[in-house]
């Protein structure tokens, strides 16, 4: 059975547009209804025949939907959580895509008293953005992390898990605050050193910016795709998740001061040791599917 029949996706971005693309792939039956703030993307939206109806309120994109998901950036979830709140159904489930879970949770709770949300991420992406950068196969073999409130309805808990799984994401449930921890290492953490790297690069005064694009291929290239993500999206995740981020930050300013001084004293063993210990995460990551094997360097894929 179809864990919902009327799904409304507010916020036609990369994610937003993905998932109804992937409902309307996978769930064919299902009436998909969209709304997003910006007027241009309700234009693009209906131009593209992206959902069964494009709404031009939050409120009336709500008004027969028995699950609503939020796919806006995180510091806009209580905003966009409040304009629906006088037209939300009853018994409607309000869930999410947002990146960073516990201050979700905490805007949706406030702005939806007595409502039932189940806040979920799905850990994929792309450096994209907009109504026509979506792809339905995006959550395809990626993992969906589900962090309801401790009091949730499991029955609800259930269908969202049970929405994810139908557009190919593998589902697993989560604490709020330690989705952030993990995701604060896994993705919060990498996306800064990215910003950082390719900053510093094109501050420098006797490197020529022409030097640094001909010579990328040395591994700055693959900074510069995750340093290409949306800055909105980006400056909300780690101001609504500062905690975690700054905690990680600490630990990551630590090692990196170690390994400084291990260059500085030419201690080669402990160079040689952590690459060695880095190769191996990226092989399991192959292994358990989160990368294709394809040597990257150079690539012609
Ligand atoms: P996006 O492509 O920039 O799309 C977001 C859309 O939401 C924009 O069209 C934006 O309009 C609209 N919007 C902003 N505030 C709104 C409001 N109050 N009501 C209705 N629409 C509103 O962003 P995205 O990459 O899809 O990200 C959406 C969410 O997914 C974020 O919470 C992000 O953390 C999460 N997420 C992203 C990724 C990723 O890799 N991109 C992965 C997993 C989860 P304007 O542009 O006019 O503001």
């Amino acid at each position: 059975m179809l864990p919902f029949t009327r799904i409304t996706i507010i916020g036609l971005g990369l994610i937003g547009s993905s998932l109804a693309r992937a409902i309307r792939e996978y769930m064919p039956t299902v009436r998909v209804t969209g709304y997003d703030a910006d007027a241009g993307v309700r234009e693009v939206a209906r131009a593209i025949d992206l959902t069964d109806d494009v709404t031009d309120t939050a409120g009336a994109s709500v008004m027969d939907a028995d699950l609503v998901v939020l796919c806006v950036p995180v510091r806009a979830m209580g905003a966009a959580a409040a304009e629906i709140a006088d037209d939300l159904p009853a018994e409607a489930i309000v869930s999410d895509v947002g990146s960073c879970k516990a201050d979700v949770l905490a805007q949706l709770s406030a702005a939806l008293p007595g409502r039932k949300v189940i806040p979920a991420h799905p850990v994929a992406g792309t450096e994209n953005s907009g109504p026509e950068a979506g792809f339905a196969s995006l959550f395809q073999g990626r993992w969906c992390i589900v962090t309801p409130p401790a009091d949730a309805d499991q029955a609800a808990v259930e269908r969202v898990s049970e929405l994810w799984r139908r557009v190919g994401a593998d589902v697993e449930t989560m604490d709020p605050a330690h989705h952030d921890l993990v995701l604060a290492v896994t993705s919060h953490l990498p996306h800064l050193i990215a910003y950082t790297i390719v900053g510093t690069a094109s501050d420098l005064e006797d490197v020529t910016q022409s030097e640094v694009i001909k010579y990328s291929a040395g591994g700055f290239r693959d900074f510069t795709r995750i340093a290409a993500s949306d800055p909105t999206m980006w400056r909300d995740v780690f101001l609504a998740n500062k905690d975690a981020v700054l905690e990680m930050l600490q630990r990551f300013s630590e090692d990196l001061s170690a390994l400084q001084r291990a260059i500085r004293w030419n201690d080669g063993d402990a160079l040689f040791n952590l690459f060695t210990r880095t190769r191996a995460i990226r092989r399991s990551i192959i292994e358990q599917g989160q990368d294709d094997p394809k040597p990257d360097f150079g690539r012609s894929h």
